[in-house]
This record gives C-alpha cells, structure tokens and sequence, in this order.
C-alpha cells in the first residue's frame, strides 16, 4: 500500500512517500480505508524520537493516531460491523480483557497501545486496528472532521466534562487557543458545559479566532500578565478549571489565580514539566491537581454525537494530501497554524 513512513527519527526530510507492506488483518482486527488522518504534536516528536518516543526500527514505520475512513475488511470473529460502514478509530486501544477495561476505567488498562507509536498508524491507505476501536460517525460529519476530533476532543472531554465536572456557572481558563486541544475546550467549555470560557493566545488574528469559536474573553498573554487578567476578570475570586496541556509557563502565570476548589488538569507539558507546588494552597484553598491521557471510549462516543448534531466541530487549518505529510510538519514545526492539520487520502 502507499504510505508515508520514516525509517529513522529527525526532522520532516526521515518522512518518505512510497510503498510499505500491509499489516496483516488478524482475527479481531478491521481493515480501514484510510480517508482523513490528523496530525498531532505527537506525530512531531515520534519523528524526532523525543520525549520517550523512541522506536526500534526493524523496519518502516508509519505515524498517524486521528484516522477516520470506510471498512473494507474484517476478521472472522468481529461482529456488529459492516463492510462499507463510515468509521472514526480511537487512538488509544486498551485490551478490553482486564479488571480496569472490564470496570470501564480504560485508562488504567497497562496493555493500553496508542495507533501510529508500535503498530502502524493512518499515513497511508490502509489501517488496521482492533475492531473494539472504531466508532461508526454519522453521514452529517465528513471524513476530515471526524479524524479532527479524538486526540484534542478526549483529553478536553475527560478534563472539563467528566473529571472536573465544570458547572454553566462556573469559569474555566483555556490556554494556548489556537492549539488542537485549545479550539477543542473552547467549544466543550461553552457548548457542553455553558461555563464562562477565558482564552490565552498571542496574536491579534488568534484572538478574534478565540471569540469566533466561543471565548468569552481572551488574553493576549505576550502583551498582558495572564494571572492578573484572570484575577480583574473574575472579580478578584480566580478560575474553577484549567485545562493544561501547555506545563511548566503556565502553572508559574496562574497558579495564584486559581478559585477556591479549583480543579487543575494536565493533559500536556509543551513548555515544560517541572513546577513548584505550594502544598499549602492544595489543602487551605480546596485545590485538586490532576492529569488525564485521552479519555475513554465513552468520552469519544459523546463527542461523535454531539460533532453530529453541530454543537462540537473539528477546527481544521489546512488539509494536505498524503504525499504531503512532510511539508504539513514543516507547518506544524513553524506553528503558523490555528486548529488541527489534517492529511487526506484519496
Ligand atoms: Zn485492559
């Protein structure tokens, strides 16, 4: 099949278009034809073999976790689906065998695998993955909108919704707006939630972007001192939530502005992962601290439906056919970009 695969980390030159030999379709696997796969931060630091993404090469490797297409294939024991069913595949594939997985707590499942780190992933014109991990999308959401949805939409959804359980009445600070996971809990926030959305970004084109897609207020945090504003724009009392998927700069802004029983998730560490916790705050100011990586079925199932009916929409930047995939990291590298990059295959 063709893909674009990389045969050793560095930068976007190690991505290649050509020829790779197909995985085979085990017993409980579906095979996907490949119709949309978005790119994620991930996918940048895989190829470069950072941050605990070193891979063995014995072999190509192909990159790709957000992967939406049709089925074209399937193994002898997968029911419940058809061949010709429209389909958005969760990233991360947990046994389903285990006490957590049986208990629904997936996120603790320890053989959980991600799509596109060991096994091949969506750049290229095939997938095949365990049949417990696709979703059926509705005819009202596109390809290209579907694969913009879980690895920014997941993490959101489990922080904001199911973990912090963020009330219409209450504030909650989205940073970096322009990023995947920022356009993704804007609109979770304000159109699941009904909260009070106060948006962080760097420019003037982003900030109008932010509102666009529902901040209430955004901060130009270059210009501004986020913490203070946070402070002026709540009356003094703080946020209730924070999503973090930016680390290190932004506990040291905010962590004075945080409202009593605030609940503080981290979903990423782009800046950095190392902070000083004031243990004191924890206990005196009701503060709970917690991370989330991606969210569970359940989660990804909820956010298909709500895409489906309008309420929650992929912020697509760009798309770019496969053969592409290299010029579409040089992008992502430049961070010129407000919402997800996505590769088309056709
Ligand atoms: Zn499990």
């Amino acid at each position: 099949m063709k893909a674009v695969y990389m045969e050793r980390h560095g930068g976007p030159e190690v991505l290649t278009y050509g020829e790779v030999q197909e995985p085979q379709v085990g017993p409980s696997d579906v095979r996907i034809r490949v119709r949309a796969c978005a790119l994620n931060r991930l996918d940048l630091y895989m190829r470069a073999g950072i941050r605990g993404t070193t891979i063995n090469f014995d072999g190509p490797h192909v990159l790709g976790a957000d992967v939406s297409g049709e089925i074209v294939g399937m193994g002898d024991s997968v029911i419940g689906l058809e061949i010709g069913m429209r389909v958005l595949v969760n990233p991360r594939g947990t046994c389903m065998q285990c006490s957590h997985c049986l208990a629904g707590t997936t996120e603790f499942c320890s053989r959980a695998t991600m799509v596109g780190s060991k096994a091949f992933g969506g750049y290229a014109e095939y997938l095949i993955v365990p049949s417990t991990s696709v979703h059926q999308i509705p005819d009202t959401l596109d390809f290209v909108q579907a694969a913009s949805l879980p690895t920014v939409f997941m993490p959101s959804w489990n922080i904001l919704v199911r973990t912090a359980q963020l009330k219409s009445w209450e504030t909650v600070l989205v940073p970096s707006a322009s990023s995947g996971v920022g356009t993704a809990a804007i609109q979770v926030a304000r159109n699941i939630s009904g909260a009070t959305v106060i948006a962080s970004t760097s420019t003037e084109e982003k900030m109008k972007k932010a509102l666009d897609i529902g901040a209430n207020y955004v901060v130009n945090y270059r210009d501004e001192n986020l913490g203070d504003r946070i402070k002026d724009l709540t009356n003094g009392k703080g946020v209730d939530v924070v999503i973090d998927h930016v680390g290190t700069d932004l506990w040291n802004a905010v962590n004075r502005s945080l409202a009593l029983g605030a609940r503080y998730g981290i979903c990423g560490v782009t800046s950095g992962y190392r902070a000083e916790l004031q243990m004191g705050a924890m206990f005196t100011r009701y503060l709970t601290m917690f991370g989330v990586f991606m969210g569970r079925p359940e989660d990804l199932r909820q956010i298909i439906h709500y895409a489906g009916i309008g309420s929650l929409q992929g912020i697509v930047h760009a798309t770019y056919p496969l053969e592409d995939a290299r010029k579409a990291h040089e992008d992502m590298e430049a961070l010129n970009f407000f919402g997800k990059l996505v590769l088309t295959v056709e």
